[in-house]
This record gives C-alpha cells, structure tokens and sequence, in this order.
C-alpha cells in the first residue's frame, strides 16, 4: 500500500490555472492525488495519512536545472577553486597554498579562473604554473571550460610539444619562439580534461552523493545532466543503492553516440527517477574564450570569427544519425553564426524526413531538439527557432556575468542576446538552467536575473537591454513546467495538480510578494521529491 501524504500549513503556487493557489497537497506514494483546502484534503485521507507541516513556506513546483554539469560541479566542490580572484597573482597564491597540500604525484586539478576578471585582464602561461606546482602537473580549465591552462608537466604528460599540430576544432597557443604558451583552446585541451574527468580525481560516485545533497539545498528537484558517462554509471549505481534522490535526464556526450545507438538507447527511455536525455554536440566555443562563432569578427583580432567546432556537413548528418536512432539533439551554440548553422541543419532534418521514417521508431516523434545556451541570435533566427519547435536552452545568470563581455565584444551589432523575451513572444519555450558549475547552481540567481537582468551587484540600473526580461511567472515557468517539455515530461512534472509527480520546492518567503532585487536571497526552506520531503534547512 503506498504511503499517504498531508502537505499542511503552506501556500502553494501551482501553476495550474484551475486552481492556482492552494493550501494544501495531498500525495499517495510519488504522486499528487489532490489539490485543496486542509479541510477537503483531510476528508480524502485515509487511516494512516502523515500530515507534513511545512512551517508556513511558500511552494512552487519542483525546480529542474535544464543544463547542468553534475560530475563537473561534483569535483569542483573537491577541488581548487579560483573564482573570484582579482589578478594573477592572487590566483597564483591559491595555486601554491593548494598544490602543497596535495599527496606527491597527484595532479592538481580545478580553477575557473577568469582573465577577463584580473586587475590585467591577459592570458596567463606555463611558466607561471611552473613557479608554484614544480614538478607536479596542473591542468586548470577557464571559468567557461572552453580553455584549459596547463603547467610544462600537464603537456608533457599528454604529448603537446613546440612540433604538436593543432588538432581539428582547437589552437595550441604558441610564444614567439613557437613554444606552447600552456593556453589550449576547445579541443587542444581534450586530453587534459580527459584526465581531469578520470579515477584520478577521485571516486566520483561519493562526490556526486555530495553534490546532490547541494543541490537538493538549493530546490532543485530535477535536472538534466550534460556531463559524461561516468556520470551516468554513478547514476544507475545510485539509483541502484536506493540513494538517488534528484530525478536526472542524462544526456548522452557526442563521443558515446554510437556506443547509445548500439545498445538501443533512445530519449525517453528509463523512468522518472533516470531518463535518457538528448545527445550533446557542440557547434561553437564560448564568449569569454573568444571562441564563440561569430558572423562578423571580434574587434581588433585579425579576422577571428570563433572556432566551428564540427564542420556544417558533419553536423548535419550527426542530427539525422541521432534522430534517425530515436535520440533528441542538444547543440551547444553560443555565436550568431553557429546557432544559424543548428537551425540549418535542424531544418534539414525536418524538410528531408529520416528513412526508415519516424513512425516506425519508438519515440522519435515525440523528439524535441534543442539548442544550449542560444546566446547571440540573428533577429531573424528568433522566428525559426519558434517555428521549428525547436527548444531554447538557455541559462539567465550567463547573461548578467556576461554584461561587460557581450558590451565590448559584441558592440554594435544587431544581435538578440539572451533574448529570452522575444524567444517567449514569438511562441518558443525556453527551458532554464545554471550550466554549473560555470556559474552558481542556485536557481533562486538564475530566476533573480531573468526577471531583473541585474548582475548580484543589482547592476546596471534597470538591467541590461531590460527590453528581454521575463516576469516572475514566466522565470519560473522555464525553470519547471519549460523543463520538462524540453525533456518530453510535461504530463508529470511542472505543474502542482493532481496525476503529477510529487516534487515541490518550499521557500522562505513569497517571491510574488517579494520586490525582484530581494529574489536572490529568498531561501529555500525544504524539498520535495517524489511525496518525500529530501532536504529541509535547520533552525
Ligand atoms: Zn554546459
């Protein structure tokens, strides 16, 4: 008999028209079995109901973080860290302190550091790294991961030498002397981070045990993962042990493609606790690491236009491979020019229909492909990402960091930037998320700056290019019920009515009461997973 639950002494938010504010929730095992007043709700529990008081919170549906780095955030939170240093100097003293710390022969690992944020604002070398690590190898990635720094023991230990080419979709950065700088851009540094994501970080599945209870702590109920196998191997070990408690739509990285299709997986399958997500390519680069896919060049950098990571053609046809297996695609697409080559090739797919055709797959139809990050849009691209049905994936506090970046780069240029009013406008649903650990998993931030565009400064005055921001409602929308359409859940998740899973997030205070500049700091006072309550804050 499944276990009956009384949610009390709460005001719920249900995003459910009918009835959209309620006071209390009654759940049978993991589901809503009815929506109401503490006195209709008592009349429908049976012998044995539990009554869970919930201390006076506000609740809204369970928030779900749509593009997540789970394993990458579990292994930061056990690793160095070097956000938030304001030169190279200071970031070179927590190297030292760190690095002396470690058992001889282990590498150091970690970083997030930030040029662009140091008091000289220039990419740092090996040398540098050498100077406080000695012998032991470092390998540091950039805060947006698209560039990894690395001392003399990192590239000897993967073979970059002055004579290394450049690999295809990355830059080995060389001195004048054609020596490599320890600077590798996008896929130069692959073997490092291929290292960095091995048993030599640790043992992963602890890590992700820990990182779930941060996430639980900050409301999320739900998200979709974007990192690797291994991740994906924890998870299945967890759901296992009886000890995942976060609902996790895992993604499929590029390099597992074919191994996916052999074993027959597609997007959909799995349960409501683990699902197969959509496959992860990557068009482009990153803003910070200028290389991003640009129509036009960033200034003053001799006709650099960004990286185009897989050629158009290759693109193509991996999203026909990956359709035609009954896998969703999920484009990384951060420039103006790589996100018209994902609509391009989306639209290839949707004019020239897969053969065998997708009646005959077992969920192709119900395929939703998305593009992550959608950062810097044509104007006209706005419309055929509405019309394409294709799902706008797109993480809003990258869009108050990047406020200096995108005002200097992209100056001036007729560009839809983090366009998530006009996305909504023209028909499209966003789907919201952190892309922790490249920013905070808090989802309280990411709601604070689609709605105010304000960094956490609450700066610039009245928010940048305000014109794009999004009501509450709406913020929180793409955090729940825009997520689960992009993951094809919307019949069980996103909404608080009766049928849907139990997953519901408890905050401290109303954020509809709230004024917006408060929005961040509203706290997250419990969580609710599946008519269990996994996470309530002390007092
Ligand atoms: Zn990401």
């Amino acid at each position: 008999m499944l276990e009956q639950r009384l949610f009390v002494n709460a005001r719920f938010h249900t995003l459910w028209a009918p009835e959209p504010q309620v006071q209390a929730v009654l759940t049978r095992g993991e589901r809503i079995v009815a929506v109401g007043s503490r006195e209709e709700l008592s009349a429908h529990s049976i012998g044995g109901t539990e009554t869970i008081d919930l201390d006076g919170a506000t609740v809204i549906p369970g928030l779900t973080d749509a593009h997540i780095h789970t394993a990458n955030l579990a292994r930061e939170m056990a690793a160095l860290d070097l956000r938030g240093t304001a030169s190279l100097e200071e970031a070179l003293e927590r190297v030292r302190v760190y690095s002396d710390d470690l058992p001889a022969g282990s590498w150091v690992f970690g970083g997030r550091w930030d040029f662009n944020a140091w008091a000289v604002p220039v990419q740092p070398n090996r040398q540098a790294l050498d100077a406080v690590t000695g012998s032991r190898p470092a390998a540091l990635p950039s805060i947006d991961g698209h560039t990894v720094w690395a001392n003399s023991a990192a590239l000897a230990a993967v073979g970059i030498f002055s004579s290394t080419p450049h690999p295809v979709g990355g830059e080995i950065v060389r001195d004048t002397h054609g020596e490599p700088t320890g600077i590798l851009r996008e896929s130069a540094g692959g073997k490092l981070v291929d290292i960095m994501h091995s048993a030599e970080a640790g043992d992963l599945g602890a890590q992700l045990l820990e990182a779930q209870k941060r996430l639980l702590a900050v409301g999320l109920t739900g998200v979709h993962d974007f990192d690797g196998e291994d991740a994906l191997a924890s998870y299945l070990g967890m759901r296992e042990s009886g000890q995942l408690e976060i609902r996790v739509h895992k993604a499929i990285p590029m390099t597992a493609l074919d191994r996916a299709i052999d074993e027959g997986r597609a997007t959909g399958d799995g349960d409501a606790w683990l699902r197969t997500g959509p496959v992860k390519l990557f068009s482009d680069g990153a803003l910070g690491s200028h290389s991003c896919h640009m129509n036009a060049p960033f200034p003053g950098e001799g006709g650099n236009t960004g990286i185009e990571v897989i050629p158009y053609e290759d693109l193509r046809e991996l999203v026909r491979r990956a359709a035609g297996a009954g896998i969703g695609v999920a484009t990384h697409a951060i420039g103006d020019r790589a996100n018209e080559l994902v609509l391009d090739a989306y639209a290839d797919l949707a004019r020239n229909p897969l053969d065998p055709p997708p009646s005959m797959l077992r969920t192709a139809t119900k395929l939703r492909h998305r593009i992550e990050h959608a950062q810097h849009l044509r104007p006209k691209d706005i419309a055929r990402i509405a019309q394409l049905g294709v799902i706008p994936s797109m993480q809003p506090t990258h869009c108050t960091t990047d406020i200096p970046l995108a005002s200097t780069l992209l100056a001036s240029r007729n560009l839809a930037s983090y366009a998530w009013r006009s996305l909504l406008d023209a028909g499209a649903v966003p789907a919201f998320g952190s892309d922790a650990p490249v920013e905070h998993p808090d989802p309280m931030y990411g709601i604070h700056a689609a709605v105010t565009r304000q960094n956490s400064n609450h700066e610039p005055d009245g928010g940048w290019q305000p014109g794009e921001c999004v009501t509450l409602i709406e913020a929180i929308e793409a955090f729940t019920a825009g997520a689960a359409f992009a993951s094809g859940e919307e019949a069980h998740k996103g909404r608080l009515r009766p049928g849907m899973l139990a997953d519901f997030t408890a905050l401290a205070a109303d954020p509809f009461t709230a004024t917006t500049s408060d929005l961040r700091d509203i706290a997250v006072q419990s969580t609710t997973v599946g008519g269990v309550v996994r996470y309530r804050r002390d007092h």
